[in-house]
Formats: structure tokens, sequence, C-alpha cells
């Protein structure tokens, strides 16, 4: 998908760019992570084995979730650049009070997954193999980071974004 793609699809839903490029990334940015994750353990696995048809193997594994990654790397670099380039108006820069108050109201199992009906998931913020955090109101808590996360911080850890940037990515 290009970057042209998301613009013009906020433009015919009636959602600001910023909100459907922070969507975007959100949704390419767990993928680029577990591809990155998977030629790191092959390259790993790669050095370590020595029988030629599984080498051979790995070798074409990596070229090719190599080539997978390679456009996502390139469509989430030029989304960021769109949103981190483009300076907004004056009056579009103030976050209210009102604006704070809006984006703590939105649902963090939107930032967050829970499988339906469920209280408790792994965390996205430590390695977790076991569900370590749970819901409580629109907050969640992990028991091994022992914090606990609102819907700004969870968008902030998650994105990697200023207070700002979450705040306006939840509007
Ligand atoms: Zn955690």
């Amino acid at each position: 998908m290009t970057l042209q793609t998301t613009i013009k699809a906020a433009q015919e839903i009636g959602v600001s760019e910023r909100y459907a490029i922070m969507r975007r990334l959100a949704f390419l940015q767990p993928q680029i992570k577990e591809k990155e994750r998977e030629i790191r353990l092959s390259t790993k696995e790669l050095g370590q084995n020595e029988d030629p048809l599984e080498r051979a193997l790995l070798s074409a594994r990596i070229k090719e979730v190599k080539s997978e990654l390679h456009p996502l790397k390139r469509e989430s670099t030029l989304l960021l650049k769109h949103i981190n380039g483009k300076k907004e108006p004056e009056t579009n820069n103030a976050i209210t009070d009102e604006m704070i108050e809006h984006a703590r109201q939105h649902p963090i199992t939107r930032i967050v997954a829970f499988t339906s009906g469920r209280k408790t998931t792994c965390c996205p913020f430590h390695k977790d193999s076991n569900p370590s955090m749970s819901l409580y109101e629109n907050h969640v808590h992990c028991f091994v980071c022992n914090r606990s996360w609102d819907p700004i911080s969870a968008m902030m850890d998650s994105e990697k974004v200023s207070f700002r940037d979450a705040v306006l990515a939840l509007q």
C-alpha cells in the first residue's frame, strides 16, 4: 500500500490524515518487528547449522523474509516522514484539556488487544508468554512491568510518539 492510498482512504472516510497514518503504522509495525525477529533468529541458526540442505533452506527463507520486509519498512518510513514533516497550523498545535479528556476515554482495548470477554492478555511492553496484563476500567496494568497505562500512555509506548501526538491520534 502507498502513502497516497492511506491519505485517500482517510479523506473518503472523513478521518484526519494523521489518525489514518497512525492506524496504518500500528498495523505495519508489529509485522516489521516479527519479520526482523525471524531474520535475526534464522541468521543465528545459519551460523550454527552445518547441514547443507538446511543451510540452503534457511538462506532462501532469510532472502524471502527480507524481500517481504523491504516494502513494509519503506511504507512505514514514508508514513512517519509524512506526519513528522508536516507542520500543522499554529491553531492546531495546542492540545486542550478537553482533547486530553477525550483521548483518555478512547477504549484502551483498541490499543492493547484483549480477546473478547477476557480481562487478561500478554503484555505488549515486555516479552510475555503468560498473560501478565489485566484490564480495569479504561486502564491496563502489567504485573511484570509493575506499571499501569491509560489510553494516552499506551499509545505513546506502543507507537513511540510524544504525549501531544498520542492525544491528537486519539481524537
Ligand atoms: Zn509487562
